[in-house]
């Protein structure tokens, strides 16, 4: 078999080398610590990489990717790394950003039984559901599947806020939580109007006291 992942050695030297080329002290600064101001909770999808598409360099995100960056209250993965990032880190910002023409999105619009899956892509099915007067007015099935991308991404936000790990951060600190969308074909990312600031953004049943 061609060793492609050759590929992956070489640019990653070649990358180290210009890092230390432009900045000697770069590594060794990243080394002693990291106090990113984001969490970044982003899909899997290869074509959206956190700090490619946002200009950023290592130690600025902290990020969490999975499947149609979904924020599931029963997955220990996603809950220790948002208690690591806000509590120890102290994140300033969190961000939940889908992306257009998500394969995850997409397949949970269907009745297509994909295995396993299907209990992960069954919570944007609960958004489609939420939504469903909404979203069954768009003929358009590619402008419909966009709506859901961008209403998964807000219902994620707002799951984020429902956790007790962000309200109990709101009771001690600032901590905004975003929904914003990437356009796969623009490059560009969308804000999409919602910025969670506090308890008093959410429905009274959500809110601990
Ligand atoms: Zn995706």
């Amino acid at each position: 078999m061609e060793k492609t992942y050759n590929r992956l050695i070489e640019g990653n030297k070649k990358w180290s080398d210009e890092k230390s080329g432009i900045d000697p002290e770069f590594f060794k600064t990243l080394s002693q610590g990291q106090s990113p101001e984001f969490l970044w909770i982003g899909c899997s999808d290869s074509r959206v990489p956190a700090n490619e598409i946002t200009g950023t360099n290592s130690g600025e995100i902290f990020v969490h990717r999975n499947v149609a960056n979904l924020v599931v209250h029963t997955d220990m993965n996603f809950l220790s790394v948002l208690q690591y990032s806000v509590e120890v880190l102290k994140v300033k910002h969190i961000i939940v950003c889908g992306h257009y023409g998500c394969g995850g999105v997409q397949t949970a619009m269907t009745n297509n039984d994909a295995g396993l899956v299907n209990n992960w892509l069954r919570n944007i099915k609960d958004v489609y559901d939420k939504y469903q007067i909404e979203l069954d007015n768009i003929t358009d099935e590619k402008e419909k599947t966009n709506h859901l991308v961008e209403l998964n991404a807000i219902e994620q936000a707002y799951n984020l806020a429902r956790t007790s790990i962000v309200q109990n951060a709101w009771k001690q600190r600032e901590l905004h939580v975003h929904a914003w969308v990437y356009g796969l074909s623009t490059g560009r990312i969308k804000e999409l109007g919602v910025t969670i600031t506090g308890p008093q953004d959410l429905p009274n049943i959500y809110q601990y006291k």
